[in-house]
């Protein structure tokens, strides 16, 4: 059957492309159905792309094991993927004596989650480290092993990584419900079809509890969403190196001040219920909260220098919060990932390495192919080179000789990249996701009309036609000077 595959994935965030990777070790078919026309588009890429060291979740939960073995995990990952990834270590800053206290519980937790060499360093101390924060602190857990990760980038990384090593993709196709057959899952219906399956796995994200319905398990369980929202400055006006976390608090990690990979500082995120997992607009509420909660850790922020803010929406499950991960026995042929929210992203790697365990379990035999590689050699970020390495690529290919997005330096010859890559990118915000073009301080205004030129060129489609994110967000309506007929 040509539509039939060993193994379904629905949802290509994080998880589901890292599993998409695990499973492309094996001689196994898989396919990955994914509703929206990118890889990574929420939360998997609106997130504090931070790759947490592991003193915070609880011991003895599946958070906290997986979180530990996940921060192993990417230290390994990264550099095979080629990801853009700084091993910033991270710091949680008491402000206040007050606040003090809380570093040892945290650092006792620490202990327990096996995370190494974290240590609680002095005032002086912290203030040598970073000279922009408050005055007023007391001490802070330094952590080695956090990082700062290109989030959308992970994403990217493994399915292209996947699909190279035979793994099949599917955009705009959104899983409706499951085929079954004597209590067993046999396939999926989507809208773009049936597809037939031994096993499907539920790694949907935010409509993880939905899919999980749908197969007649887990019927308590509900996604509770709730919204963080950020704010990125402007790097040539305020820059710090460091990853700053406040205490934390019951509701969670708190606001963070963080470099990022491409060398911006950001802050945020608060923590709003919602009503719409889709409802991603930062609000004026959300947005002045984060800004009074990052100026306890650096004073100095001056929210006149943000370039972009943006929000995410967290999945979070109802009940115990811990991750499920799991072959439920009520129905057979179906792996469930439910409630992956915070730390989810540094989890992934960990998440992917359990569900195998799990398949193994259930008597999933494992070939080994030959074929399968590692590794990924990304397109070339022209920003990124030495002038000697762009005179030889410009030498090679006059594409990248011309520049499309001044801000961030990024090349005609990089857009036709992203457009041909193994997944590839056909809206702007899929090019400005793969190359950067557009995060710079003029946000777009210089690139747009080109991009929608080259895009249009390249799909073969009119310029009309050209989204911003997908169908619903076309850019431009017709040409200005053309004559209408009315
Ligand atoms: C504000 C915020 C801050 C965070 N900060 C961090 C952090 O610093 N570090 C960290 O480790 N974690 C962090 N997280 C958590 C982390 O981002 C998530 O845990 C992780 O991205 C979850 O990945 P996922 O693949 O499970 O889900 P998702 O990224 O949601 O992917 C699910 C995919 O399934 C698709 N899908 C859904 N329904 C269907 C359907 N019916 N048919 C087909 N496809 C479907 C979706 O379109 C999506 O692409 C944060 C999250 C948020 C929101």
């Amino acid at each position: 059957m040509q539509n039939k595959f060993d193994f379904i994935i629905i949802g290509s965030g994080i998880v589901g492309s890292l599993l998409a990777r695990e499973l492309s070790r094996y001689e196994v078919s898989v396919l990955v159905v994914e509703k929206e026309i990118d890889v990574g588009m929420c939360p998997s890429s609106a997130n504090s792309a931070i790759i947490h060291a592991g003193y915070d979740p609880k011991p003895g939960t599946l958070k906290a094991r997986m979180n530990a073995e996940g921060n192993k995990l990417w230290h390994e990952i990264a550099p095979e993927l080629c990801i853009q990834f700084k091993e910033t270590g991270s710091y949680v800053a008491a402000i206040g004596p007050e606040e003090l206290p809380d570093l040892n519980r945290l650092y006792e937790q620490g202990i327990k989650n096996s995370i190494p060499g974290i240590n609680i360093i002095n005032r002086d101390e912290m203030l040598n480290r970073e000279p922009l924060i408050n005055p007023a602190v007391s001490g802070a857990l330094w952590a080695p092993s956090a990082a700062v990760i290109d989030p959308f980038g992970a994403v990217l990384a493994a399915a292209e990584n996947a699909v190279v090593n035979g793994v099949k993709y599917i955009f705009e196709t959104k899983f409706l419900d499951f085929i079954l057959e004597n209590n067993a899952i046999i396939g999926v219906k989507t809208g773009k079809g049936d597809f037939y399956c031994d096993w499907a796995i539920n790694s949907a994200g935010l409509y993880s509890d939905e899919v999980a319905h749908k197969a007649g398990v887990r019927k308590d369980f509900e996604i509770m969403p709730r919204k963080g929202s950020y704010m990125v400055f402007d790097a040539a006006k305020f820059s710090i190196n460091n990853v700053l976390f406040q205490v934390p608090t019951e509701k969670g990690k708190g606001v963070l001040v963080s470099t990022t990979t491409h060398g911006n500082v950001m802050i945020g995120p608060d923590s709003q219920a919602s009503e719409n997992k889709d409802d991603s607009a930062t609000t004026r509420e959300g947005l002045q909260m984060i800004e009074l909660a990052a100026k306890k850790l650096i004073p100095s922020i001056d929210v006149k220098n943000s370039i972009v803010m943006y929000s995410g929406v967290r999945a979070a499950g109802n009940g115990n919060k811990d991750f499920i991960i799991e072959i439920p026995k009520e129905v057979k042929g179906l792996v469930n990932l439910l409630g992956i929210d915070s730390p989810g992203f540094v989890s992934a790697p960990a998440i992917a390495k359990r569900v195998m365990e799990l398949l193994k379990e259930a008597g999933v035999k494992f070939i080994d192919k030959k074929t399968f590689s590692p590794v990924r050699k990304p397109s070339p970020h022209f920003h990124l080179m030495s002038y000697k390495e762009k005179a030889e690529l410009v030498k090679k290919n006059p594409a990248y000789g011309r520049i499309v997005c001044r801000c961030e330096e990024v090349t005609e010859g990089e857009i036709l990249d992203a457009i041909h890559s193994p997944i590839p990118a056909r809206t702007y915000d899929s090019i400005k996701r793969r190359t950067w073009l557009g995060t710079g301080r003029c946000q777009g205004a210089f690139d747009y009309p080109r991009v929608i030129q080259i895009l249009a060129k390249e799909l073969g489609i009119s310029e009309p036609e050209v989204t911003k994110k997908g169908r619903g967000s076309e850019l431009v309506f017709r040409k200005t000077k053309e004559v209408i007929h009315e």
